[in-house]
């Protein structure tokens, strides 16, 4: 069906295309504990998810039975991302697609879109969030309406951010990240965030240079978790990359409310109360270089599917 004729599928009849807008997300507080080796390694986590609005966008269409899959990435900043050669099944989309695919007895004989926003390998879960997407859409597709926590639990053996990623909002994760607890909009747990400052206008400070996730625990067993910090791992980040370090003084000189690195980092995220705040923190990154590029969104955000 061509995008630019207007249909009115009535609900029942499969679709052959969804689309999903997925949010990046933060860590408003991210506590590390003991490493597990039955976790192959992992840090017990306590931590309180945020969903972050700067969406990749995931669509799914149905192909030709025994078609195979085929990705199509998509995005100004791609990172190490390859479309194609082998490093495309290991994009976390296509490893959700072939989890689902097999848990559910279907042929993945699905195309894969992803338009993406979310800085790659920045600390915001831009591959989860992209697992996620595709999780949603094809549930979708597929007409299977498994409930949350079922997509949950396939999303717990491809990632540790990707059950959250598939509800957004506010969240408690704890296990390796994976275990959530959904903290309702309309919950006194939510209500103390958001007047914590951890809600409304927020702003990305990216960088172009990317930040390894085993690096940062790497060098968090190393240095420890520092002083004062609720993201145990912003110490470790910010000894690896310094200037995470110089955006965070500026956001909070310049009247964040709350400024910090984004899970393993490299990028900050700023709470700012209003657009005056928000242009006084753009005017002293911008004069620094402290960040190279500034994304605006509003928080907690959560998925958005389009059928
Ligand atoms: P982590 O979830 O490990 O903390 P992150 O949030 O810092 O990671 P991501 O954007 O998820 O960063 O990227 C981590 C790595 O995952 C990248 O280096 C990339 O090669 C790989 N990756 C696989 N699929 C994707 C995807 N769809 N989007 C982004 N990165 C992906």
């Amino acid at each position: 069906v061509p995008s630019n004729i207007p249909t009115d599928v009535p609900s029942g009849v499969p679709p052959l295309t969804v689309s999903v807008d997925v949010p990046a997300k933060t860590n408003l507080t991210l506590h590390v504990g003991a490493p597990h080796a039955e976790w192959g390694g992992r840090h017990e986590l306590d931590t309180i998810y945020c969903g972050v609005g700067v969406y990749d966008t995931v669509t799914v269409t149905r192909k030709e039975p025994g078609s195979g899959f085929s990705l199509d990435l998509a995005g100004e900043h791609l990172g190490d991302l390859a479309s194609t050669g082998s490093d495309m099944r290991r994009n976390h989309a296509v490893l959700a697609l072939f989890a689902l695919a097999e848990a559910c007895g279907r042929e993945p004989d699905v195309s894969l879109g992803i338009e993406k926003r979310i800085p790659v390998a920045a600390g915001l879960g831009g591959g989860s969030a992209d697992a996620a997407g595709a999780l949603l859409a094809l549930n979708e597709l597929w007409s299977l309406h498994w409930p949350i926590g079922r997509l949950r639990e396939i999303a717990a053996t491809l990632g540790a951010d990707m059950p959250f990623c598939l509800t957004g909002g506010y969240a408690r994760g704890t296990g390796f990240g994976e275990q959530i607890d959904d903290i309702p909009s309309d919950s006194p747990a939510a209500r103390q965030l958001r007047e914590r400052g951890f809600a409304g206008l927020t702003m990305i400070g990216a960088y172009a240079d990317a930040l390894s996730t085993p690096a940062v625990y790497a060098a968090f067993d190393r240095l420890g978790a520092g002083d004062g910090d609720d993201n145990h791992l912003q110490h470790a980040a910010i000894a690896l990359h310094p200037r995470s370090g110089d955006a965070i003084r500026e956001a909070v000189a310049a009247g964040a409310r709350q400024a910090f690195v984004s899970g393993s980092g490299p990028s900050v995220v700023a709470f700012v109360a209003d657009e005056r705040a928000a242009a006084d923190v753009r005017r002293a990154w911008t004069a620094s270089r402290a960040v190279d590029r500034i994304i605006m969104a509003q928080a907690p955000a959560v998925p958005r599917i389009r059928r």
